[in-house]
């Protein structure tokens, strides 16, 4: 893509109204704009940013054999009264709308409901069984606090999957095997060696849920981390009685602000048996189909990246999901040799798919430079008059800040890896 052709100007300055590094950073580079607290627009590069993660979310959700949909967000009030989650005192983060007959609809702010009501009628059997179904949609939520930027919006994209089970022994089975899933997802985004598995509170079908936690001074949840162990446990439930059941001694937890990126959950049948999702077993006995939920959200991982993976200079997208891999900037670029020349620089690197955000404005240097470092795509390559007469283009890294001259072959073998 031409930089002339995107809309989007990049800010020097904060916007007063934003404390969140991720999203002062965001909105500084043009990748989100806020409407109203907790309220984001996406800007082309800030979707295509969102779209790589959701790409590489429904990757990983093929490896649990979980089929997509895309429910409404619009909530009928009779099927969330069943399981006794309409009420504003049970649930407080609603939003909830009159329609012109008077009659109310909630935005969703999670769908185990209308999930479960759906399907049954698809699951009649236990040859039924197992089924996961998951979609990326947007969610609502009255959040009070919008403090964090993308971290916590009112308004967010969550990715959450579903799986419907015969028994308990098959839903745990899964449920260790979406841990994994996970873990690989927070590892592909660059937040792996920071995240880690974490012990909260379960429900009435099991002790503990599990939280995915990425340390950051930013986060909102406070984890007890017991580091060699690689384990970590929720404040909220690190109790003496706790950490005795989980083998773990006071004195090897320290404690660690985190941001929970992702969240797994059994349901066992409270939503099934509380509206009526049964199937009949091989003895053709009627049995409430055994259930459990995973959450993970697509725009607070994205807000986390920009949080802790930053500098001062701005974002640094690992390579997997920056929204596109080579800023290239061209100098001197009334010079029409050195013009012509990143001209087609650019025209290869688009034909071999290496994805390439050309800045094609002709600004001062420093101009450019501070883009590229704020934008923090991968890799930034420079054609001026200088790297033309060395048949040369200098080439930094963003990650590591490392400057090198290369030749086009050398360059191009590069950035195809
Ligand atoms: P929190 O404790 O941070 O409010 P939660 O426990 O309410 O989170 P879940 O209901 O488990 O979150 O939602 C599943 C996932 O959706 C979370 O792990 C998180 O990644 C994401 N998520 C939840 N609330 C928000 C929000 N307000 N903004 C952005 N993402 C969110
Ligand atoms: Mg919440």
């Amino acid at each position: 893509m031409l930089q002339s052709q995107l809309f989007t100007k990049t800010r020097r300055e904060a916007p007063k109204d934003e404390v969140a590094k991720n999203a002062q950073l965001l909105i500084r580079a043009g990748f989100v704009q806020k409407e109203v607290a907790g309220v984001y627009d996406y800007l082309p590069l800030g979707l295509r940013t969102l779209e790589k993660i959701n790409r590489l979310i429904r990757s990983e959700m093929q490896k649990l054999n979980a089929t997509e949909i895309n429910m409404s967000a619009l909530q009928n009030p009779d099927l969330w009264q069943k399981t006794g989650r309409w009420d504003d005192k049970s649930v407080d983060v609603w939003f909830k709308t009159r329609l012109k007959n008077e009659s109310e609809l909630g935005l969703g702010f999670t769908h185990e409901e209308p999930i479960t009501s759906l399907l049954k009628e698809h699951i009649k059997s236990y040859r039924d069984l197992p089924r996961a179904v998951y979609q990326i949609q947007t969610k609502f939520r009255n959040e009070t606090r919008t403090k964090s930027g993308l971290i916590r919006g009112r308004e967010f994209l969550m990715k959450d999957l579903y799986s419907f089970h015969a028994t308990r022994v098959d839903q745990e089975e899964f449920y260790g095997k979406v841990s994994k899933v996970y873990q690989d997802i927070f590892k592909a985004v660059g937040l792996g060696e920071r995240t880690y598995l974490t012990f909260a509170s379960g429900g009435a079908f099991s002790k503990y849920s599990h939280e995915f936690q990425t340390l950051s001074e930013a986060g909102e949840d406070t984890i007890y981390l017991a580091s060699d162990k690689e384990i970590a446990v929720n404040l909220e439930v690190a109790t003496p009685e706790v950490l005795n059941e989980l083998g773990l001694e006071k004195e090897e937890l320290v404690p660690h602000k985190s941001i929970e990126v992702g969240n797994i959950f059994t349901l066992g049948t409270r939503f099934s048996s509380a509206i009526g999702l049964n199937y009949l077993d091989s003895e053709g006995k009627s049995q409430p189909v055994w259930m459990g939920s995973y959450g993970l959200g697509p725009s607070r991982l994205l807000g986390t990246v920009a949080e802790v993976l930053s500098d001062e200079d701005g974002l640094v997208w690992p390579k997997s999901i920056a929204p596109f891999m080579v800023y290239l900037i061209v100098l001197n670029s009334r010079d029409e040799k050195v013009m012509r020349s990143a001209r087609t620089l650019y025209e290869t690197l688009e034909k071999l798919g290496v994805e390439t955000l050309f800045d094609d404005r002709g600004l001062k240097a420093g101009e450019h430079f501070a883009d590229s470092d704020l934008i923090g795509l991968p890799y930034r390559v420079v054609v001026s008059e200088k790297t033309l007469a060395e048949e040369k283009y200098e080439l930094k890294i963003r990650s590591n800040g490392e400057v090198n001259l290369l030749d086009e072959k050398a360059l191009i073998k590069l950035l195809q890896n």
